[in-house]
């Protein structure tokens, strides 16, 4: 393939999938018995679904879940056909045919949806699976748990399609002291017992709620990208991403003198400020301005200023002398200043800052600590 990009990236994102499936291979050994698949939604939470996918298909994945049709679709040659590819959002109407011709599964939300796809198994003239969601109290997506309960009653009701899984979504999994968890639990439990096919309730944070959450598949996503599932306890998985960005320049200014937009931040000394090649267009977000640190060979230093599209101004009056020249690599996200840290310091959640990094920076796949894939660009 050829690129355009040059040698010299303004920014790297370094994805280690190494470190990716021995996250998974950790969910999947919690959860044993139960099976395990992958969310990789969101462009596998910004990380990009195709090698995300097929690092996880190596290391022993073989069920993903996406939220809507058009991700389906585009993975389905990505992956073996052995591979099932879920779509969390059903399929809007006109989309059907479409999904049964690329062996993709929908989970059917509503009686809408099902009538849909036994329409369609009429016309093929023989069954065809898919999975059912219920509702146990989120309040977002799934049949109601007495729309559930009709339609098991009576068989008819579903002539034509194959159940291969029942599944709700739990609201608060990741705060394990929240009653809703056991209450969606005990809901969830007695809605699919009648059904006999598989059951799938935990997402990320419910793996971590114990085995009873766990029924027959878990279907983790975030945990898998690093993002800490549990709040309040050290976070067990291993990060994933790293984010770099160059310097660009460094000025000294005097004392009193101001910088970035709105003059936001005023020096107190004379001071070295350093302009950095990544921006809230990065996923750098915007309310990081004066709060975050970000690192240069171990040392942190400080944003001063508001975080711009492009750039964000470091005072890096306390390194060594000459130690830094235009083309520094920095550190903004890396073990120390991980997504779980850095949504803190944003004010939101280490799902946002993953899925927000953005298509500007040189992607970097790393398969081992001494083997790694550049994909040429963010593109590739
Ligand atoms: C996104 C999503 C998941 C994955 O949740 P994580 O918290 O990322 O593990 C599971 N199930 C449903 C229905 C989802 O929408």
């Amino acid at each position: 393939m050829t690129c355009s990009c040059s040698n010299i990236p303004a920014a790297v994102l370094t994805i280690d999938l190494s470190a990716l499936c021995e996250n998974w291979r950790q969910l999947r050994a919690l959860a044993s018995p139960a099976q395990c698949a992958a969310v990789v939604k969101g462009d596998a939470y910004g990380l990009g679904a195709p090698v995300v996918c097929r690092a996880l298909y190596d290391a022993g994945c073989r069920e993903f879940f996406v939220a809507v049709t058009d991700e389906a679709l585009a993975l389905r040659s990505s992956l073996s056909a052995d591979a099932q590819i879920y779509i969390l959002h059903g399929v809007f109407a006109g989309e059907e045919a479409e999904c049964l011709a690329h062996g993709v599964t929908p989970i059917l939300n509503s009686l809408d949806q099902i009538e849909r796809w036994q329409t369609l198994a009429r016309r093929h003239g023989r069954a065809l699976a898919a999975g059912v969601q219920v509702d146990t109290g989120m309040a977002r997506l799934g049949l109601s748990p007495s729309e559930l309960r009709r339609i098991h009653d009576k068989p008819s009701r579903l002539e034509g399609i194959t159940p291969v899984l029942v599944m709700s979504h739990l609201a608060s999994a990741e705060i394990h002291n929240d009653p809703l968890n056991e209450v969606q639990r005990k809901r969830f439990a007695e809605l699919c017992v009648p059904w006999r096919t598989r059951a799938c309730l935990a997402n990320s944070s419910g793996v971590f709620l114990g085995q009873p959450f766990h029924f027959d598949l878990v279907r983790p996503g975030a945990a898998i990208y690093g993002v800490a599932p549990t709040v309040g306890r050290p976070n067990p998985m291993r990060p994933v991403v790293k984010v770099q960005g160059r310097m660009i320049q460094w000025r000294d200014v005097a004392a009193e003198d101001a910088v970035g937009y709105n003059h936001a931040w005023r020096a107190q000394r004379p001071s070295r400020i350093a302009t950095v090649s990544v921006g809230y267009a990065d996923g750098y977000f915007r309310s990081l301005s004066g709060r975050a640190f970000i690192r240069y060979n171990g040392t942190a230093f400080p944003l001063v200023g508001r975080v711009s599209m492009d750039t964000v101004t470091v005072d890096v009056t306390d390194a060594p002398v000459g130690s830094l020249v235009p083309g520094a690599m920095f550190d903004l996200i890396d073990e120390v200043q991980d997504i779980n840290l850095l949504a803190e310091q944003a004010g939101t959640s280490a799902y946002e800052v993953l899925t927000s990094l953005g298509a500007r920076y040189r992607r970097v796949y790393r398969c081992d600590p001494n083997r790694s894939v550049n994909t040429g660009s963010a593109h590739a």
